[in-house]
């Protein structure tokens, strides 16, 4: 495994209607970095999408899962099953909202004791709660999303990537992701279309001005977003702030390892 970050989308795809006609790929991404092999939001289709990029889960070391919608946990199961070998052994951890872990209102815990008896360690992570995992320190966010509990990720090790998960901007939401070497976000409408509790291309735009990461990658975008929509909205973004921004694609791979690799997006 790579130490310096390798960031694999295995699914670009969010909102309902996108997600269950799969019109873009909706399993999740993997996070490579300092010999750690991390599974965020695991959706529908990641078990498939993983093979599809061979790569192979059994290496999985971590599980972190945002919060309680299916396009975010769907798959979360049977990845837990992969890393702890068929079940084989107990290995790995498992980080998600208090939702995910615990359940919430109308939401149910999404993994079963049958499952979390074959990891090292769970827990729920509740905004600005802090863990290590080898020489990674990973920071929960704060969201203002549909799902009350939801939250999102910074990973800081060799390198520094923030995932926002869903919803909209709120004042603060940057002091947050500063200095990411890069910061991912769930970006579901273009710019001036207002989704309350989700992120369009204008928040998106204003988050990346206040915390400048080294680049930006939308990702996780709905109807209105596809059919080139989204790359127009990242070269808008990238023009008005001078930041590196890309629109993700399924089965994209960013290795920072390889920066000339990087370039071909600037
Ligand atoms: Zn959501």
């Amino acid at each position: 495994m790579s130490k310096k970050a390798k960031i694999i989308f295995l699914g670009t795809g969010g909102g309902r209607f996108v997600v269950t006609q799969q019109l873009r790929a909706s399993g999740g991404l993997i996070i490579e970095m300092d010999n750690e092999m991390l599974f965020i939001d695991p959706g529908p289709g990641a078990l498939v999408r993983s093979k599809q990029n061979k790569i192979n889960l059994l290496n999985l070391t971590g599980v972190f899962v945002s919060h309680c919608h299916p396009d975010h946990y769907a798959d979360v199961e049977m990845v837990i099953e992969a890393m702890s070998h068929c079940r084989r052994k107990v290995r790995g951890v498992f980080y998600g909202s208090e939702s995910v872990i615990k359940g919430d209102g109308e939401f149910y815990p999404r993994v079963s004791k049958y499952h979390l008896d074959r990891l090292d360690k769970y827990d729920s992570l509740k905004p600005d709660d802090t863990i290590s995992l080898g020489k990674i320190k990973i920071t929960a966010t704060p969201t203002k999303h549909a799902e009350p509990k939801g939250i999102g990720f910074v990973f800081s090790g060799i390198n520094k990537i923030g995932y926002t998960s869903d919803g909209e901007y709120f004042e603060g939401q940057e002091n947050y992701f500063k200095d990411c070497d890069c910061l991912i976000i769930n970006c579901l409408r273009p710019r001036d279309d207002d989704w309350p509790l989700h992120m369009n291309a204008s928040d998106a735009k204003k988050l990346i001005e206040l915390t400048k990461p080294k680049m930006a990658v939308l990702t996780h975008f709905g109807m209105k977003m596809l059919k080139g929509v989204a790359e127009k909205e990242a070269a808008w973004i990238q023009k008005e702030t001078g930041i590196t921004t890309i629109a993700a694609k399924d089965n994209m791979k960013l290795n920072f390892a390889d920066i000339g690799s990087l370039k071909k997006f600037i």
